[in-house]
């Protein structure tokens, strides 16, 4: 999956909060429980980051997925 990126779409979230149990150094919630991808999360590809992989997989309303960059 390299070259991917996550794509977070906030309208889906429905707060679960099970991205940040998965990987908690990329993903955080917002004041009203909404999913936010943390500024200053680590840079490395996320495409090959067990964590992040398991964020995605795992999150129940399609909200997070992998897109590639133009
Ligand atoms: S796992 Fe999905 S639905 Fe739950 S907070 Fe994260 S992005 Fe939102």
């Amino acid at each position: 999956m390299s070259d991917l990126e996550v794509r977070v779409d906030r309208d889906l979230c429905v707060g679960s909060g099970q991205c940040l149990i998965s990987a908690a150094d990329y993903f955080g919630q917002d004041i009203e429980g909404y999913v936010e991808l943390l500024p200053d999360a680590p840079t490395a590809d996320l495409a090959t980051n067990e964590e992040v992989q398991e964020a995605v997989e795992k999150c129940p309303s399609g909200a997070l997925s992998w897109h590639r960059p133009d």
